[in-house]
């Protein structure tokens, strides 16, 4: 179905059902290894602006799954070790160990809740045959352009149940005999034909293959250029509420109004030039998931600023904050150079390199890949071949990062450093007109389901519909980028 444009909001039509689980100066900062927190917070907020003072109540806790542990005597016998236990490790240790190849999982806390709020759309969770995880879902998604305009989608899109995403993927591990082993990995070495990790409790694990997939700020893998990221940077919290005037079956993609900085002039002038915009999960009339979010910004737009920026929208929107039941520092890396390829390490998850770097999404695409991954492992390391060393390094890194990928997120990349050089005005504009194309194409970008050729139609489309100014902003700010696209699309079709 078309997108719809329809003038500002309408007050909320549809109640949805209850939900069934509940999921930080200067404007530019130096960028930091990259983190994520959720604390659970139980405290009462006076007035519109004070929920920022709340402290920490309680920490994440912890699944009850009997897991197989490792066991000194299970030393050397492994084909593949994952370090992490996040979304990444835990899929692709599920997906390998259906093969028979011998896998163990090695985390500090390997039970631990997964500590961020999700959000997906339902399509792409439910092609998974992961539609049981998520715990609620909207039938329309809507992005609010400016004051007087708003685009409705109809995409549903749904939060992810992080516990039953988790357990899920926990117990499929465990049915395929995976080992886990509580530790934090201090080091990972090599010999010819075999790896080996070291923890920190001083144990040392060997097995043919390491994957590391332990989130953006892993030290094991290696780059050849430069990192030059852009940044996603975002404060949410699942709120208690008075009231909110959101719609109920509306999810709130993005809203870049910015009138709640009428008052604020020094707010407004840093949002002209990096702007943020309000995600929003309205589950009832009195609980809500808000966060301000900066797209992408580099150098980093500092926590602080976007702290600030989401009390005076909180406040503006008349959304009284009671209680804070949970917050999350968000921080992605996006885009920058791939990892050396190969390496002898394999990378998966946050540190691969497969966060879209137009918009900071990578839980579908590595539910996704880790299949694909997988079936080159079980090649190289199930019964019946010998694939070792170079070989194997060289077979899975390609199955990830084939020339078709590599060709897409250079496209995607090129994403990116647009949405960087484009001010609030010019960010409208592109959004504008991206949820005008027709849904095949922003749904398939959003998605990573379009080929290089099907992205250049985008691109032209987007150009034709894109207003003059916008059309300006393109051609006098993305030469720069777009040279760069050219050059290392070139650069992948020579080699
Ligand atoms: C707050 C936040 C919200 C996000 N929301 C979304 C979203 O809505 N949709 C989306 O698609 N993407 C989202 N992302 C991006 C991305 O999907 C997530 O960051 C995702 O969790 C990355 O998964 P991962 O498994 O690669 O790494 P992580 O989830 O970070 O897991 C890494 C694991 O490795 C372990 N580990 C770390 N170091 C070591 C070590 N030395 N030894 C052993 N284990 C180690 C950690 O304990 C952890 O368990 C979000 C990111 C953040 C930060």
């Amino acid at each position: 179905m078309a997108t719809l444009l329809r003038p500002f909001s309408q007050p909320p039509t549809i109640k949805s059902s209850p939900i069934n689980h509940v999921r930080h100066t200067p404007l530019l900062s130096s960028p930091k290894p990259a983190s994520s927190k959720t604390r659970r917070l139980r405290v009462q907020s006076g007035n519109l602006g004070n929920f920022l003072d709340l402290k920490p109540e309680s920490k994440l806790g912890s699944l009850d799954i009997d897991l197989s542990w490792f066991h000194p005597s299970d030393r050397s016998g492994f084909d593949l070790i994952v370090i992490g236990t996040g979304p990444a490790g835990l899929r692709l240790a599920d997906r390998v160990s259906r093969y028979g190849v011998k896998v163990c999982c090695v985390d500090p806390s390997p039970l631990s809740m997964l500590p961020n709020n999700y959000g997906s759309w339902v399509d792409e969770f439910e092609s998974l045959g992961l539609g049981d995880c998520l715990d609620k879902t909207w039938p329309m998604t809507c992005v609010y352009i400016h004051d007087g305009r708003t685009r409705y989608m109809d995409r549903a899109y749904g939060r992810v149940s992080r516990n039953f995403l988790k357990t899920t993927l926990l117990e499929n591990c465990v049915s395929n005999g995976v080992r886990f082993h509580k530790a934090k990995v201090w080091e990972v070495k090599h010999d010819e034909f075999e790896s080996s990790i070291a923890c920190d409790d001083g144990s040392e694990i060997k097995a043919s293959l390491i994957v590391d997939a332990s989130g953006f700020a892993s030290t094991f893998i290696e780059y050849d250029k430069p990192r030059n990221h852009g940044y996603q940077i975002a404060h949410g919290i699942l709120a208690e509420v008075d009231s909110h005037p959101f719609d109920l079956d509306k999810m709130v993609l993005m809203d870049w109004r910015d009138s709640h900085m009428g008052n604020e002039p020094y707010l407004r002038a840093s949002n002209s030039r990096i702007p943020t915009f309000l995600y929003a999960m309205p589950f009832d009339q009195n609980l809500i998931f808000l966060e301000e979010t900066s797209l992408v910004s580099r150098p980093m737009l500092s926590y602080v600023e976007i702290k600030k920026r989401m009390v005076a929208r909180l406040r503006h929107l008349g959304i009284r904050v009671k209680t804070v039941i949970e917050d999350e520092k968000c921080l992605i890396p996006m885009g920058g150079p791939l990892p050396r390829i190969p390496q002898s390490v394999m990378a998966f998850g946050g540190t691969s390199g497969i966060v879209h770097p137009s918009t900071g999404y990578m839980l579908v695409r590595a539910m996704a890949l880790a299949p694909v991954i997988a079936d080159a492992i079980a090649e190289c390391l199930g019964s019946a071949r010998m694939i070792r060393g170079r070989a194997l390094h060289h077979r899975v890194w390609q199955s990830l990062w084939s020339s078709d990928r590599k060709r897409v997120r250079e496209f995607n990349s090129f994403g990116m450093e647009t949405l960087l050089q484009l001010d609030l005005n010019g960010t409208r504009g592109f959004f504008d007109a991206f949820f005008s194309l027709d849904p095949y194409y922003w749904q398939g970008f959003l998605s990573s389901r379009l080929s290089l050729r099907e992205l250049a139609s985008l691109s032209i489309s987007l150009f034709e519909r894109a207003s003059n100014t916008s059309k300006l902003d393109v051609v006098t700010k993305c030469p720069l980028p777009l040279a760069r696209l050219m050059g290392n699309l070139a650069l992948e079709a020579l080699s």
